[in-house]
């Protein structure tokens, strides 16, 4: 409705929260953007030492580490 409403709204649906954007005053659908993985949990960690990591993590049987050392050491303790 005109002067009515506004064109962003954030909203908990299924105890997940998110964003819902009306780019578009001539389309129904809003756009929804997950917000999940902004949550600080989600924050990217070393399965080793729980450091937080930035992009450039290895990669070993889907888990991730922050160097080799933390790798070995996850090796060697399986
Ligand atoms: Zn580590």
């Amino acid at each position: 409705m005109d002067d009515e409403g506004w064109p962003i709204g954030i909203e908990i649906w299924q105890g997940r929260l998110r964003l819902i954007i009306f780019d578009d005053i001539n389309r129904e659908d809003p756009q929804i953007i997950d917000l999940e993985n902004a949550r600080e949990t989600a924050r990217t960690r070393c399965n080793w030492c729980g450091k937080e990591m930035e992009t450039d993590s290895i990669k070993w049987k889907g888990l991730l580490f922050c160097s080799e050392a933390c790798l070995d050491a996850c090796r060697a303790a399986q």
